[in-house]
């Protein structure tokens, strides 16, 4: 697949390129060209010019183009999906949650066009003031591996309909269904130059968008340390930033909470997309009265479930995207062995057998009794481990909870009001969840406290991180 600048279908200008490989069979899926901060420039260059008629469209005029691309994603989402699949790893069925999800995040970016006004402020002898809100200019977009779509969705849906220009880069695992999802938004009549897509590495495409003095805005999602990176880059221009980055979100299961929706919420909360989201439940806290029989049926649960190829039709959890993920959990499980610090309950290893020797296989893993030293809990496992702690009541599961120098998402599963209550006011993260976990639908506002990222993406919210007030001052 080429990469998309000025509405046109391109190649790097020095004509190298990358492989994009299945992660389940380790094939050749589709070559994307390696771009340089060369065509980064070109992208900038295209983005710029676009940007002074994009803004002056009305918002429901860019809405009615999402419109139109949402029903197209939707006649095609089987097909996206599959490529998304292909290149990512996960089961074929999240895949069509995650492109149906970005249709909505377009229709929900739509629907809410035609309310886009601003305010009057009368301030009687001085006079009226109007305050609008106008876009910021050339954005930046740099998406990770683990949820493509749905990101790509939460940057490009409020940027564009703000009436910012943007040049996305995608993460160089998978491209595909980016550029693909780029494609039908031209398609569906967004003016060349409005939406550019750079594939290439994220210190040369990434760091030069970065760097780059017409860029005014960066939104990033991915690693702590690579936004920290991001950050610093950013500061030489002032450039505004959306961070959404490593979450460790615990989830509290309390005495009182129906076990059998709790141990389904973990196990969806933990395993879902190999356990590489941002919200997965990384830390299980259980109250030590309904802990024996919460572990017992989390164990058979995750005994039971199907890993393979994310196309077969029983797959439950499909590899992980790359051999460097899946080391890194490899490592962080056999620590637990080496320091004697937590017993494996389930899982702790990659599958092996002839289906599994070209992907990036890795058992859905159970984990007891490891201590707050242990890095399964200090840092982001981005992989299917899921650590169960045992604890005496609700202040020592906030108390654990809150040890953690991230602070994405939260849950707490309980039939109580006041249990609720206590966890809202005092777990620090971006998002409770009640009796729930993971969810994020496009009316929500989402993004983390601490290390877990600056500013918030989804909902109306969004559209104020893509914009700026401006006031008009009428003294009579
Ligand atoms: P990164 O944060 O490095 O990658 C995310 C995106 O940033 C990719 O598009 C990447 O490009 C790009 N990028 C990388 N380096 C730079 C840079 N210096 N400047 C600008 N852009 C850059 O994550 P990794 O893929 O290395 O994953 C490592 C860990 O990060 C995971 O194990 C997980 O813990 C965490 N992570 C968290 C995510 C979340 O949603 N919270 C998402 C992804 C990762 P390229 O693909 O070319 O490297």
């Amino acid at each position: 697949m080429q990469m998309m600048i000025g509405g046109t279908g391109t190649d790097s200008l020095d004509g190298t390129s990358m492989e994009v490989k299945n992660p389940a069979t380790g094939e050749l899926v589709d070559r994307v060209p390696s771009g340089s901060s060369e065509d980064v420039n070109l992208a900038v260059e295209a983005a710029e010019a676009a940007f002074d008629s994009w803004k002056r469209k009305t918002a429901r005029e860019r809405g009615m183009i999402f419109f139109r691309a949402a029903g197209i994603v939707r006649d095609r989402h089987r097909d996206i999906a599959r490529l998304l699949t292909t290149e990512q790893g996960k089961p074929l069925k999240e895949s069509i949650d995650e492109v149906r999800g970005f249709a909505g995040i377009l229709e929900f970016y739509a629907g809410i066009s035609a309310y886009q006004t601003g305010e009057l402020s009368r301030l009687g002898q001085a006079g009226d003031c109007l305050i609008t809100r106008e876009p910021l200019g050339v954005c930046g977009a740099i998406i990770p591996w683990n949820m493509p779509v749905i990101i790509m969705g939460w940057k490009v849906g409020p940027a564009l309909l703000a009436g910012n220009t943007l040049v996305l880069k995608p993460a160089s695992s998978t491209p595909l269904a980016n550029l693909t999802l780029a494609g039908i938004l031209e398609e569906s009549g967004l003016p060349p130059g409005v939406l550019n897509v750079v594939t290439g590495k994220g210190e040369t495409v990434g760091e030069a968008l970065v760097r780059h003095p017409l860029v005014r805005k960066i939104s990033f999602t991915g690693n702590t340390e690579t936004g920290g990176k991001i950050r610093a880059l950013a500061a030489h221009h002032l450039k505004e930033l959306t961070l959404e980055l490593g979450g460790s979100d615990p989830m509290i299961v309390m005495d009182d909470a129906h076990i059998d929706k709790a141990v389904e919420g973990a196990v969806r909360g933990r395993f879902y997309n190999a356990g590489q989201t941002c919200t997965a439940v990384k830390r299980l806290y259980v109250h030590e009265k309904v802990a024996g029989t919460f572990v017992r049926k989390l164990k058979a649960r995750i005994d039971a479930m199907n890993v393979g190829n994310g196309l077969g039709p029983k797959t439950d959890m499909g590899p992980l995207n790359s051999g460097v993920q899946r080391e890194r959990i490899a490592r962080l499980v056999g620590e637990t062995h080496e320091n004697s610090d937590g017993t494996v309950l389930a899982g702790g290893c990659p599958l092996t057998g002839k289906a599994y020797e070209a992907g990036f296989f890795y058992r859905p893993t159970l984990v007891s009794d490891v201590s707050g030293r242990s890095r399964l809990l200090t840092e982001e496992v981005f992989g299917p481990v899921l650590p169960v702690m045992t604890v005496p009541d609700l202040d020592a599961a906030i108390r654990e909870a809150n040890a953690t120098r991230f602070g994405l998402g939260a849950s707490v599963w309980t039939t109580n009001i006041h249990t609720v209550r206590n966890v809202f006011d005092n777990v620090h993260a971006g998002i409770i969840w009640v009796n729930r976990h993971l969810t994020v639908p496009p009316e929500i506002p989402f993004g983390g406290v601490s290390e877990s990222g600056i500013g918030r993406e989804n909902g109306s919210h969004a559209l104020e991180q893509y914009s700026r007030t401006k006031t008009l001052f009428l003294g009579w």
